[in-house]
């Protein structure tokens, strides 16, 4: 029977961990978010993130800035942030206004309270297999669901749709330091049913509503869905066709309620991370 990863509960459970770890710090850490403009959805985001922080008892700093904010007035918050001894984690939600450079001011960040692990210094720990760096937090959070129900990947197919700085290709280095043979696929991928076929873990983040179909997944493989898509009802779907791939899968993720929540349970931990550190 196909097993169903409930990524609600597992980080409930890490949140729990997380508050403990809390509790035995010397001084409460502390996480800042930056926000600009008035994209609903973020606004949505950074008050989840915001209650997340709550129920673990990390403070929360918020800077929130109008649409039109140029780069050195964001630069200028990024900064201050940086240089305040009370916040150990930055993140600046995304997407930013087009008028401004994401990639220019994501590296204005200390790569140590970078707890998204997008500056370069975190992306090379993490190719570098050094434990110090910031893993971005839905492929840490994707590998906690992995390992929850199979501990020893070592050998295993790994097949990630998908090569974004975000979730992609840092997802494929996590399968790679756990011992998997990993194939990235994307676009321009050819017999991309064939490749999935192959696979023992099947993770996809597209975006692109239950393009993997049943018969691409093989009897057995652990299947991670990252997509989160709209559908014309208004309801949530991922990238698989949940209700086919329960019939083959061992275990698979449901969207919502799978990969989503881990990803804020990891953000605390980076955070948490962060003020042990200091
Ligand atoms: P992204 O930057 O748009 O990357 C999408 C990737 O999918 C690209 O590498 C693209 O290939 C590939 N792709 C597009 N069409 C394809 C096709 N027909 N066949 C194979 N590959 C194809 O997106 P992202 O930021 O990585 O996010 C992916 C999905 O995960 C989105 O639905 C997003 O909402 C979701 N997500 C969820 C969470 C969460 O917390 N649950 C967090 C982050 C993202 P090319 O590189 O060749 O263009």
């Amino acid at each position: 029977m196909t097993q169903v990863i409930d990524g609600k509960s597992i980080a409930a459970g890490l949140r729990e961990e997380l508050a403990q770890q809390v509790k035995a710090l010397p001084a409460q850490p502390g996480l800042a978010v930056i926000l600009v403009g008035d994209n609903p959805a973020s606004h949505v985001y950074v008050k989840n993130k915001i209650k997340a922080c709550e129920q673990v008892g990390i403070k929360s700093f918020e800077s929130r800035l109008p649409a039109q904010a140029t780069q050195a007035e964001v630069a200028v918050e990024i900064q201050a942030f940086n240089d305040n001894p009370s916040v150990h984690g930055i993140l600046m939600q995304l997407p930013v206004p087009d008028h401004l450079n994401s990639d220019d001011l994501i590296h204005l960040v200390n790569p140590a309270k970078d707890v998204d692990g997008l500056t370069f210094i975190n992306i090379g720990k993490l190719v570098a297999g050094d434990e110090t760096g910031m893993v971005p937090c839905t492929p840490q959070g994707s590998m906690i669901l992995i390992k929850s129900v199979e501990e020893n990947l070592g050998g295993k197919h790994a097949v990630v749709i998908g090569r974004s700085l975000l979730f992609g290709k840092p997802m494929a280095q996590l399968l790679l330091a756990e011992n998997c043979t990993v194939t990235t696929a994307h676009s321009r991928t050819q017999n991309l049913d064939e490749v999935c076929r192959s696979a023992d873990i099947l993770v996809a983040a597209v975006g692109r509503e239950k393009m993997v179909k049943g018969d691409w997944i093989k009897p057995g493989a652990i299947v991670i869905d990252v997509g989160i898509n709209r559908m014309e009802d208004g309801k949530l779907c991922g990238d698989v066709d949940y209700e086919a791939a329960l019939e083959i899968a061992s275990a698979i993720t449901p969207v919502p309620g799978g990969v989503g929540p881990m990803t804020i349970a990891c953000l605390l931990k980076n955070t948490v991370k962060a003020a042990q550190s200091t």
